[in-house]
């Protein structure tokens, strides 16, 4: 039977292709049937996830940074403790054994079992616990995923198939760029989550927040997706393959067109020159970056580094990875975010849980909590700098207090460089992301000690609508046009401008062809987006009038009303 199913298109194209279903690295574990002869196999395959994990608490537990905050001890016996509850460590065994399936599915029925069981305990403390469970669980199944003797013998995707889950981490999505899939399709997200962000980078059709598509598609099932408006059509007829694989060739047309401005110079038709850099995630994408004719890498985003992994890279891995970036950029700006880790980018080893966790220790909060950590980044950054012309981005600012002490990290990792003898540019460039409304407030603070400013409006947006990114119940309230989002993001521009200091936008919304005109209306000159979608945007660049659009663009920004708004959006578009 032939249906169709509406999300939100995050990366634009058609796909068509066979069904492939995932589960979540972690939580979402596949349920496989055993043979009876497999059993004893099984069971020994979980207990040594369990005394792995037991291993590494322990480890952990008698190796307590002296400035560890007072409950981390408390913590780890807590979680040592749920470890070693016959409720945990034995019941899962009998499942495996009565209900003939993988360690993987019984430990996560009976974690199931004793969520329900927290949920009806009237004191809120102990049913907060059940946070902990949750953790421990995911240690255990992580330890699982380790091992290679699994029954969950995934099947290898086919080229071309259709990826299909309910939710992935940014880190899931990293780890499948290595296979050469022809879409991304998930049940939840919303348009900025770095999970979209990521999938947009390969480049492929994707969509986001399609609520059921993980339980009412089956594997190897034919799918359309178009990724430009949102909609898949499961098991089409011949019609309707047969029209969109007409779309589908004309956008591969118009792609090839596109092809011939890469080594066009991006200006206006005024002669203004429009700087139009590259995102890249890990070093690899430079190839794609120069490919689409990028001036330069606008935004590294060096968390990517640092996931789908148990350690941490050390400072010289890291100082290999920029240095291979700043030296195949050849010349050009290379600006390398300090970690961004927390929020929906956590650590594989990360301890600490927030309720909150994008309003929590993310981003420049993370790196000056962890100060050793950052070190060796900057170290890492510094030393590479030497081979290219880099740049140091940092990620979140919200005050001075934040700018002094990383300014001064800084300064420390240049002397602790001097002093080793190693090389480094020493008038790297410092610059910071305008993500936070308090920072936009106050650009003086920043302007004054920076030399360059970008603007993340995906955070910028978050943080200033209210509306988790990550979550698809609020995707829809995500508004670029917002006059509150207008108004910071012309304040930015504008205040950067008079003092000097040069800024750019390195959000999703500089790479969106619709907002290019406005932005440029608004006085912005450099943009930042995923290479994919650069030489879209450049088209835009090059038939546009400056003069007119600021004209329009400095109308929209007395206008509060949506309709008008977006009237006034369309007329700059029409040209
Ligand atoms: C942003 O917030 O707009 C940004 C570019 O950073 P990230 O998407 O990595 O949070
Ligand atoms: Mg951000």
């Amino acid at each position: 039977m032939s249906f169709t199913l509406h999300g939100i298109g995050v990366s634009s194209g058609i796909a068509i292709g066979r069904a492939h279903l995932v589960s979540h690295a972690q939580l979402e574990v596949p349920h496989l049937e055993i043979p009876v002869d497999r059993i004893a196999q099984e069971q020994a395959r979980f207990e040594a996830a369990l005394a792995r994990v037991r291993g590494e608490l322990s480890r952990l537990a008698g190796d307590i940074p002296d400035n560890a905050p007072p409950e981390f001890e408390a913590f780890l016996n807590v979680h040592l403790m749920i470890l070693g509850d016959e409720t945990l460590a034995v019941v899962p065994k009998t499942l495996i054994a009565t209900q003939l399936c993988n360690a993987e599915w019984a430990l996560k029925q009976q974690m199931d079992a004793l969520l329900a069981q927290f949920d009806e305990i009237d004191d809120p403390y102990l049913r907060s616990r059940k946070t902990d469970v949750v953790q421990v669980v995911e240690r255990v199944l992580a330890a699982l995923l380790l091992d290679t003797t699994s029954a969950a013998t995934v099947a290898t995707p086919e080229d071309g198939s259709i990826l299909v889950a309910h939710d992935l981490s940014p880190a899931d999505v990293i780890l499948f760029k290595q296979h050469k899939f022809a879409s991304f399709i998930t049940d939840v997200g919303g348009t900025t989550s770095h999970t979209a962000i990521v999938a947009r980078s390969l480049g492929i059709p994707s969509i986001v927040a399609l609520h059921h598509a993980r339980r009412l598609v089956r594997e190897d099932e034919l799918l359309i997706v178009d990724g430009t408006h949102g909609v898949i059509i499961v098991n089409p007829d011949e019609t309707a393959l047969a029209e969109y694989r007409l779309r589908q060739e004309e956008w591969d047309i118009e792609r090839q067109k596109l092809r011939r401005l890469k080594t066009t110079r991006s200006a206006t038709l005024d002669g203004t020159r429009i700087e139009l850099q590259a995102n890249i995630e890990l070093p690899d994408d430079v190839a794609q970056a120069k490919d689409s004719g990028a001036a330069g890498v606008g935004l590294f985003r060096t968390e990517f580094l640092y996931l789908n992994r148990r350690d941490l890279p050390t400072e010289d891995e890291q100082f290999e990875a920029y240095r291979q970036v700043a030296e195949e950029m050849d010349g050009m700006p290379v600006t390398i975010r300090t970690f961004d880790l927390g929020a929906d980018k956590a650590l594989d080893s990360a301890e600490r849980v927030s309720t909150n966790p994008a309003l929590g220790l993310r981003a420049i909060r993370l790196c000056l909590a962890e100060p050793l950590m950052f070190f060796g980044q900057l170290r890492a950054i510094l030393r590479a700098s030497a081979f290219g012309k880099v740049k140091i981005l940092v990620p979140m600012l919200s005050g001075v207090h934040e700018l002094n002490q990383t300014l001064h990290m800084i300064a420390e990792a240049k002397r602790s460089l001097v002093q080793d003898n190693l090389r480094f540019d020493a008038t790297v460039p410092i610059g910071g992301m305008i993500e936070v409304p308090a920072a936009a407030l106050s650009l003086g603070i920043f302007t004054r000690k920076l030399d360059f400013l970008s603007i993340g409006t995906n955070d910028l947006i978050q943080y200033t609508l209210a509306i988790d990114r990550t979550d698809d119940a609020v995707a829809h309230l995500y508004d670029p046009l917002h006059p509150a989002v207008l108004h910071l993001v012309a304040s930015i521009i504008q205040n950067a401008a008079k003092a000097g200091v040069p800024v750019a936008v390195c959000g999703e919304m500089a790479g969106d062809v619709t907002l290019t005109r406005m932005l440029l209306g608004l006085g912005l000159r450099q943009f930042s987006m995923h290479p994919a979608n650069l030489l879209s945007v450049k088209q835009v660049v090059l038939k546009s009038d400056l003069a007119e659009v600021a004209q329009i663009a400095r109308r929209m920004l007395r206008v509060q009303d949506p309709d008008r708004l977006y009237a006034l959006l369309d007329k700059l578009n029409a040209a």
